[in-house]
């Protein structure tokens, strides 16, 4: 973490109640994600802020599962979540599960009964909606509100045993029903579902709801500081006063605003549609805004922190631009990607005066920005591919590339001088010709030319092929959740491309799944999981520079 920048509002909070003795100086944060999807990079912010407050000060974080909705939460969450914290770079001091509470839940809500502070309501949700009031009206009292403490604690038993039906019944807090802030209300505490749950099985039928499970499991777990998104500001309140009827340990709740990131949408209710309806292939589609996603794409753990740095805690919500977030993951692999050759859109370059059956192996360093990177072997022969923009029959101004009668260095190999092309009947171009210059061998170079022009290239007899992903952005607007109509008509339809076949260079036979790679003069690339040794594929990771103008300012 760096030390330059100033304290952000957080760190005040907690450098002053550190500075005050509160909780004895002590820290505990929790990170606390609803298994009902994989994580995105919203969730990052989250986990960076949790994590990062917990280790600048000494302190815990626990990961905590918030799973008191049985319907939408699953183990394959379960497993993701906790595979991508670790993969971020974060360990957390103790895993916990709102679902291991209910007991204790359950008996927190007996003493508020019995404290006169809760009732069974029998209302239905519309008839309950319908006595809310609204921000200029006061609501009005549940028929149900009045019920002797006995019968509450019958009826309540009642529900826990299964004697009802899902919505025959709730539990209410009983509060306030004109208080100003409508959560203050008489807000449920209890719902019936006859679901099973993924960790308590079927031994509950009735589920705490999210204010009644938050507050009360980080009151258990002794959090000092529960940091969590904007939208429950209002929800402050009655976090509060269900710790203060039931004198449990006071933690605090502190918000922050929402990260947001251009053409793309974060609400896992949207990322769920998107892999339902088959816009992705999956929750990891390198497109995806998931931290699975952009780790099949070939994001570092590194820049995912570093953008969450940069950018990071506001107490207003705004959307960042993802070009900040390229700018990080490009920052990162620059330092620790090789730096090889591979041709996309190839042609044959004939070397004519290079004899026939000969062979050179250049030896070329891995990257020029890390000297422990090693070096690597590059075959040359008399054929090599190199891209097809890379020749013009007609240099148009300025283009220092190959043309007739213009000079270029390959990469790593030696200088050339172009001497023309042969074309099919239809007029393509098949083959550009040109002749080498012996004494300009990279690292022993004797011609005295300097050229203006370096292009990539593979050896022909010795290439491999790959396929290669494309990707874009996944939508053509910057807002796509805030547009009129569906999110979904925003999708963009060229998102990905596919090369099935480009040509690299034999070093990278052997590369595996995750490694990352930058292809010299056309951006980064990480091997796909799909990838096999027979059938490699390529996710492009990130252009060399911001395709999308805007260039991007740090800080
Ligand atoms: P979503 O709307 O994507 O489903 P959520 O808030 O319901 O998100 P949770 O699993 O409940 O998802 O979130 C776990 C934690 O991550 C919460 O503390 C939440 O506030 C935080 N979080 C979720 N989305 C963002 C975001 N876009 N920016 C910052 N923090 C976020
Ligand atoms: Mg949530």
């Amino acid at each position: 973490m760096s030390e330059e920048r100033s304290l952000n509002f957080l760190e005040e909070i907690i450098e002053n109640d550190i500075a005050e003795g509160k909780n004895g100086g002590r820290v505990h944060t929790r990170f606390p994600p609803e298994p009902n999807g994989y994580l995105h990079i919203g969730h990052a912010t989250s986990i960076c802020l949790n994590f990062g407050l917990a280790k600048r000060y000494n302190g815990k974080c626990n990961l905590r599962f918030d799973d008191t909705n049985p319907v939408t939460e699953d183990t394959e969450y379960v497993d993701s979540i906790r595979n991508d914290i670790k993969w971020l770079g974060f360990t957390w001091d103790n895993e916990f599960y709102a679902s291991d509470y209910f007991d204790q839940m359950y008996d927190f809500a007996l003493t508020l009964i019995e404290k006169g502070l809760a009732y069974v309501d029998d209302s239905t949700a519309e008839e309950i909606a319908a006595t809310k009031g609204s921000t200029i009206a006061p609501g009005t009292d549940s028929p149900y509100r009045n019920r002797s403490i006995e019968e509450n604690l019958r009826l309540f038993g009642e529900m826990r045993d299964g004697k009802y039906k899902d919505g025959e019944k709730t539990l209410r807090a009983k509060i306030d029903m004109a208080h100003p802030n409508l959560l203050m209300r008489d807000p449920l505490m209890y719902r019936i579902k006859h679901e099973h749950h993924h960790r308590t099985g079927d031994k509950w039928c009735i589920y705490p709801m999210y204010d009644f499970a938050h507050g009360q499991s980080d009151s258990i777990e002794e959090i000092t500081h529960s940091i969590c998104t904007l939208e429950f500001i209002h929800h402050r309140p009655l976090y509060n006063w269900f710790i203060e009827q039931l004198g449990i340990f006071p933690s605090q709740q502190y918000e922050f605003a929402r990260r947001n990131l251009t053409y793309t949408v974060m609400s896992k209710r949207k990322l769920l549609q998107l892999v339902n309806e088959k816009h992705v292939s999956g929750w990891d589609d390198p497109r995806m805004p998931t931290i699975s996603g952009m780790r099949r794409r070939g994001y570092t753990a590194e820049a995912l922190r570093q953008f969450c740095d940069t950018i990071g805690i506001a107490k207003r919500e705004n959307i960042v631009d993802i070009g900040m977030l390229e700018f990080c993951v490009r920052e990162h692999l620059n330092k620790i990607a090789n730096r090889v050759m591979a041709v996309l859109d190839p042609v044959k370059l004939v070397i004519t005066n290079y004899p026939e059956g000969q062979e050179d192996i250049f030896i070329a360093d891995n990257n020029p920005e890390d000297a422990t990177a090693g070096t690597r072997e590059i075959p040359f022969s008399r054929e090599v591919w190199i891209e097809r923009e890379d020749f013009m029959e007609v240099a148009a101004k300025k283009y220092f590339r190959l043309a007739p009668g213009n000079k270029v260095r390959l990469k790593n190999a030696y200088i050339v001088e172009c001497t023309g092309c042969v074309k099919d009947d239809a007029g393509n171009i098949t083959e550009v010709h040109c002749t080498y210059l012996p004494e300009s061998k990279s690292g022993s170079d004797t011609s005295g030319l300097t050229v203006k022009g370096t292009i990539h290239w593979v050896s022909i007899p010795h290439a491999k092929t790959a396929e290669v992903r494309m990707y874009d952005r996944l939508f053509k607007v910057e807002d796509p959740a805030n547009e009129a109509g569906d999110f979904k008509d925003h999708i963009n339809p060229d998102s990905m491309h596919i090369l099935p076949a480009v040509y690299i260079e034999p070093a990278l036979a052997t590369t595996q799944p995750g490694d990352r790679v930058q292809f010299m003069r056309k951006g980064y690339f990480c091997v796909d999981t799909d990838s096999t040794t027979d059938h490699l594929v390529f996710n492009r990771t990130a252009t060399l520079k911001d395709a999308w103008a805007k260039e991007v300012k740090r800080g």
